[in-house]
């Protein structure tokens, strides 16, 4: 979903996010008004799971209906589910849906309800047996929530008109319509009716079937969409759209179409930058992931008042036209709504599988230098796991970590397995997920089967693990002669024993005027030897040149300048500890260097961050604040400082 932390980023680090020209990006004045409208709470509806007894049935399809008022902003709304016992005896259906929404009715196979908890409870008038199927119907109205997790059902104004447009991930569709909102339960197919003002253009997933004009003023548009769909995944989007069309041709000789809409005002920029951008985009992923998922029906993009984007079903909405948020959201047709996470721990098989797919768009279409670019822009230090722990808060699962660290990961699976058996493992990833939902351990499952080898240490330590191997490395000649030389090659891994110890290959390139060539060593323990033999003599040896390895290395040209920087670089107790006001600790430096003091709370999110200059003793002073100077709750803190090659850390007792 969401690129939104990408957008944050953006502000700070200009270009992190261009590749190398010619690609381009949203402009500034764009990315300025999302902060400013940046806001991520749930409210009332951070409730990551839903109710255990919603899995005693299996929804069929959702039959969703919305008159829009604009002016009032209020819905007038009804949705049909066909549902499915999946126990002996159902009596009770539940749903979510936000208790702000007042139900009228109830009706089909039951009309007794509850309310409460932002759930609906519906007693059935006949119990099902399993296996059985029913229809459940619910008429509600009210005003739909805005602003929960990322954006729920927002009435807005573009230009003096107005925009009502919706953006449910993670669980924000309970806030504008009953459903079971678990991405765990894809229905089979939704239809989508939008009755809006007749000066508006209504657009949601899948095909339009039919527009009537209600000659009072409205208009009624019919969406049906029909292939598996999860929730968050549906969408509606309406305003006084420009619209046009375009005919995407597959390389078999099928065609489908691709439709735009987007605010009149922007017609023009938005129009060159997707005729331009769409069609090389859906040329790469189809050489690259198979066939577009959804080749019946469309693809489509429609402007919304978001920063950023979101991969709605067969149509996502874009904040902005740049060719990377373009990029992004269309690869999450195959990855994100044709594959679906089952839950939002596992949230990096939508959004590392997008990231990545960022990088093989720009190799596929700008060659090897632009995707090592791409990849190149994604390389931040990241502290947490790329398995979300905590699902409880858009900040938490869409923390950075599961865009850019995992698109990582999958470039070093790639380099650990090779490029055939890479793509095979995609192939094979589709066959077997198509229109499912999954999880972390079923890509390793996928992963291993193709590769044939067990690959948990792989993902312990980069899906489950936190950090990145900070290596240190020497190279030696140990002897030489006419016909051979051997050299030595010392790799040390540096990074703080909380954090793993890697298993990884490493490429070292190895040349003279001559000869070039790689070898490949398995590194896999804190300080590690090896003997390299060669038919030549060495003048040049490179570690990772290319670097397919999530890590950072330094070169030191003695063993011994290795232990002599070690020992320079200290950190020392924290005084007072616990404090009150501001605690004060020690940096040493054995020389004039760059220190970077990152502070951590309890459950690992970076709080605060400062760099400093430090030659000899520094004695940084904190005074519990975050980085936007907000003062800090009572609790422990984690301080690191890291000199680019060395880190340390301590916990320190903040207590108000
Ligand atoms: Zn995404």
């Amino acid at each position: 979903m969401p690129l939104r932390k990408l957008v944050l980023m953006l502000m700070l680090f200009p270009v992190a996010l261009l590749f190398a020209q010619p690609l381009a990006d949203q402009s500034e004045e764009m990315i300025c008004k999302e902060i400013d409208e940046y806001r991520a709470s749930f409210g009332s509806l951070a409730r990551p799971v839903t109710n255990d007894a919603m899995f005693d049935y299996d929804v069929k399809w959702y039959d969703l209906y919305f008159d829009l008022d604009p002016v009032n902003e209020v819905i007038q709304a009804r949705t049909q589910i066909l549902f499915q016992s999946e126990v002996n005896a159902l009596s009770t259906v539940i749903l979510d849906l936000t208790d702000v929404l007042t139900v009228d009715s109830v009706f089909g196979a039951g009309t007794e309800f509850t309310r409460g908890g932002d759930l609906i409870t519906i007693t059935l008038t006949d119990t099902l047996a399993l296996g059985e199927q029913a229809i459940l119907g619910i008429a509600y109205h009210g005003q739909p929530q805005a602003e929960v997790g990322f954006q729920g059902f927002e009435f807005g104004s573009h230009n003096g008109h107005p925009i009502i447009s919706t953006l449910s991930e993670p669980y924000g569709a309970r806030s504008w319509w009953p459903c079971k909102d678990s991405p765990r339960d894809k229905a089979d197919s939704v239809a989508i009716t939008i009755r809006a003002p007749g000066d508006l253009i209504a657009v949601s997933n899948g095909m339009l079937v039919n527009t009537i004009d209600n000659l009072d003023g409205s208009k009624t548009w019919f969406w049906q969409h029909n292939y598996p769909i999860t929730t968050y995944l549906v969408h509606l989007a309406v305003t006084n759209y420009e619209y046009w069309t375009d005919v995407y041709h597959f390389s078999d000789g099928d065609s489908m179409p691709l439709e735009y809409w987007v605010y009149p005002e922007y017609y023009s920029t938005f129009y060159t930058r997707w005729q331009t951008d769409t069609p090389y985009i859906m040329d790469a992923y189809n050489e690259l992931f198979g066939k577009y998922p959804y080749e019946n029906e469309k693809y489509g993009m429609v402007q919304f008042n978001w920063g950023g984007g979101m991969e709605h079903q067969t149509c996502s909405s874009m904040g902005g036209a740049g060719e990377i948020l373009n990029a992004h959201e269309m690869a999450h047709q195959w990855w994100g709504d044709m594959i679906t996470c089952a839950d939002f721990h596992h949230i990096w098989l939508n959004e590392g599988f997008a990231a990545y797919s960022e990088a093989l768009y720009a190799e596929n279409r700008f060659g090897t230098a632009s995707y090592f670019s791409a990849m190149s822009n994604k390389d931040w230090d990241f502290y947490g796991s790329i398995y979300r722990v905590d699902t409880t808060s858009v900040n938490s699962i869409f923390n950075r970590i599961v865009y850019d660290k995992a698109a990582w990961v999958l470039h070093m699976l790639r380099h650990v397995v090779g490029d055939e058996n890479f793509f095979d493992i995609l192939t094979q990833w589709r066959n077997e997920y198509e229109f499912s939902t999954v999880r972390t351990e079923d890509f390793q499952n996928v992963a291993e089967n193709v590769y044939g080898s067990d690959l948990t240490w792989f993902f312990d330590e980069w899906i489950y693990g936190a950090g990145r191997p900070l290596y240190r490395w020497w190279w030696g000649v140990q002897n030489t002669n006419n016909d051979s030389t051997i050299i030595t090659l010392q790799v040390d891994q540096t990074q703080d024993n909380s954090y793993p110890t890697y298993t990884m290959p490493i490429d070292i390139h190895l040349s003279d005027a001559t000869h070039d060539t790689v070898l490949v060593v398995w590194n896999d323990s804190r300080s590690q030897e090896f003997s390299l033999a060669l038919p030549f003599n060495p003048g040049t040896v490179q570690f990772d040149p290319e670097k397919w390895v999530y890590r950072r290395a330094t070169q030191v040209t003695s063993l011994d300048e290795e232990t002599l920087l070690a020992n320079d670089f200290s950190l020392g107790e924290g005084y007072p500890n616990p404090f009150n006001g501001a605690v004060t600790f020690p940096i040493h430096t054995g020389f004039r260097q760059v220190v970077k003091v990152s502070i951590f709370n309890i459950l690992g999110e970076q709080v605060f961050s400062d760099q400093i200059v430090a030659d000899g003793t520094y004695r940084y002073l904190w005074s519990g604040i975050s980085s936007e100077s907000q003062v800090l709750g009572s609790g422990v803190y984690l301080v690191r400082i890291d000199n680019g090659d060395f880190q340390h850390q301590m916990k320190i007792s903040f207590i108000k």
